[in-house]
């Protein structure tokens, strides 16, 4: 007899999963596990045809463009501007209005350097919004410190959507320029940017829309969004690296002085007077990525035969699929909540507290490819008051399937966390007299990190910094041997490490350690950490934002991300011993 349920329309309502097949790298594996790619906001995969076109272009047609009488240049040029005419119709505009670029960095960078040093004084202003990526904020500064103008910022609520009241307050006649995400990378919130554009006009300000995040997910129309300029990157939207977009209006582009000076950006040159080229060639200076524009048009011709018309809809299936299943991982915190959200889940583990590197590390173990940080949004994530998030970004490539491998892997590594041995020491060590826990460095874990910090401030160069580590670590006593007797090695890290934790004896809840490894610049981290957390309360152990302070001291020049990712776990299992602390104190 039939069922019921064989009769409902089933919830799932297309099935892309065989264009897998379009993507070679799809298939192959990682670590020994079928590659589970979800760091699309990073960047998306090729399909063959893409790479095939490229191929075929410095095969059979390379030439540099604009140039040449001869046939191959001809066929480069006509390619080239194929390729213009192709996006020109992809987003709905005109040819001369899409210039070819790096990627939406430069794309902004070139409205905020030409428009903007052209057209803003001093007192006037440019709104931005909390959600922005650093490409859309960087730039703004660097035009604001050259013209005086002012930086405006909307902010957002605790679900990351842009309070847009607050938006009109913060318009007024000296506004120039709104400049606005249309996704947010980190937290995936789309915003309304049709009425965005509309209040800024009414307000007499120009619009930038940053296009990163959409292109790849819905059709974009900056006809019918009426924006002055939309930026996007050609490697967000199945194409090639090292091109992009800038749409700008015909009007306001035509009156831009150029963004770089060189060839092909020309009508004329002489010593006395030069003519620039109409736009678009006058922002194109130079011998452009012409592979790269022609490959970003036939990525364009791709994603437009899978039709957005199919994308849309599997795409929401999926990210509702995925935040039910991501949501239901033990100790998991979905960071952002908006009601309007593209193809990303950030998320924090906090119960208990596995860092997003720790994370990052463990998923790739199982062939996961996910993305960890701040995600170029540092202002975004001090506002959520997260150093960081782990981020899984979606494609129409990914399947229900890849999603339940990332949750597969993030219930382990929670169990795991769970279940590890807080490394609290049984043993008092120190009456051995072998292994003295060091001294509390100041009296707060803040204020111990302002003072290594500032040590810090004092050197110079990447050189001094890792030096001054290098000697930290010198100054280590030498506990190793013993160590790797009592205490299981510390998980994550590349060299041999170990560390035990204690409740300092008559104390309620101050924790110190002992550690040590077998490369001298780990022991030179054992040391910093020590300085920072050993003799401290434990409340403020788990409260500072120890990433933060590596931030600051600006780490990332000098350590490896292999030896980050091995700090990483030190400070993971210093968290737990911290956890297990507090919870019998
Ligand atoms: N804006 C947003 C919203 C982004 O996600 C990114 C890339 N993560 C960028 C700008 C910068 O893009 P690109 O690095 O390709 O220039």
């Amino acid at each position: 007899m039939t069922q019921a349920t064989d009769i409902l329309p089933k919830t799932r309502l297309v099935d892309l999963s065989h264009h897998r097949k379009d993507f070679p790298i799809l298939s192959t594996t990682v670590r020994g596990n079928p590659l589970v790619y979800l760091d699309n906001g990073a960047t998306t995969q090729k399909p063959a045809i893409v790479i095939e076109t490229i191929e075929n272009f410095y095969r059979r047609h390379n030439a540099n463009i604009h140039r040449g009488v001869y046939s191959l240049s001809q066929e480069a040029t006509d390619a080239y501007e194929w390729a213009r005419r192709r996006i020109a119709q992809f987003i709905n505009a005109a040819e001369n209005e899409v210039v070819f670029t790096r990627g939406t960095t430069e794309s902004i960078n070139l409205v905020a350097a030409s428009w903007g040093r052209a057209n803003l004084k001093a007192g006037d202003e440019i709104i931005l919004t909390a959600l922005e990526h650093h490409s859309n904020i960087v730039p703004w500064q660097l035009v604001a410190e050259a013209t005086g103008a002012v930086i405006r910022v909307i902010p957002v609520n605790d679900a990351g959507e842009l309070l847009l009241d607050e938006y009109e307050k913060l318009l007024s006649p000296r506004t120039k320029m709104v400049a606005v995400g249309h996704v947010s990378n980190s937290l995936g919130t789309i915003n309304d940017v049709a009425r965005i554009i509309a209040k800024a006009h009414a307000a007499g300000a120009l619009t930038l829309i940053d296009g990163a995040q959409w292109v790849a997910h819905h059709a974009t129309d900056v006809q019918k969004l009426d924006c002055d300029f939309y930026a996007f990157s050609g490697h967000k939207l199945f194409g090639p690296t090292g091109i992009g977009v800038l749409f700008g209006k015909c009007k306001h582009l035509e009156k831009m002085p150029p963004y770089q000076g060189g060839g092909d950006m020309i009508e004329s040159v002489s010593f006395q007077k030069t003519l620039y080229a109409k736009p678009p060639s006058r922002f194109e200076a130079g011998t452009p990525n012409i592979a790269g524009a022609i490959g970003l048009a036939a990525a364009i011709d791709y994603v437009s035969s899978v039709g957005f018309d199919q994308i849309e809809p599997y795409e929401s299936d999926l990210l509702a699929y995925a935040t039910e299943q991501v949501a239901r991982v033990p100790g998991l915190r979905i960071i952002g909540a908006a009601r309007s959200k593209a193809t990303v889940i950030s998320f924090v583990l906090e119960d208990p507290v596995v860092p997003m590197l720790q994370i990052g590390m463990e998923l790739d173990h199982d062939g996961i490819a996910v993305r960890t940080g701040h995600h170029c949004c540092q202002p975004l994530m001090d506002r959520m008051n997260v150093p960081g998030t782990s981020r899984i970004s979606m494609a129409f490539y990914n399947t229900r399937g890849d999603i339940d491998a990332a949750v597969a892997s993030l219930q382990r590594i929670v169990k795991d966390a769970r279940a590890a041995q807080p490394a609290v020491a049984k043993t008092p060590l120190e009456t051995k007299g072998e292994l003295p826990y060091p001294q509390a460095l100041a009296d707060s874990v803040s204020s111990a990190g302002d003072a290594l910090a500032e040590d810090f401030e004092m050197l110079e160069d990447r050189e001094a910094k890792n030096e001054y580590v290098l000697e930290m670590g010198a100054k280590l006593p030498n506990s190793f041997a013993v160590l790797k007797k009592v205490t299981p090695r510390v998980v994550g890290c590349m060299s041999e490490v170990y560390l035990v934790a204690r409740r300092k004896p008559g104390t309620k809840d101050v924790l110190e350690f002992i550690a040590d490894a077998d490369a001298p610049i780990v022991r030179g981290l054992i040391s910093v950490l020590q300085g920072l957390f050993s003799g401290q309360r434990v409340g403020e152990i788990l409260a500072y934002d120890v990433e933060g302070f590596f931030r600051r001291i600006g780490l990332d020049s000098f350590i490896s991300s292999q030896r980050r990712n091995g700090l990483a776990g030190m400070i993971y299992r210093l968290r737990q011993s911290a956890q297990a602390i507090g919870q019998t104190s």
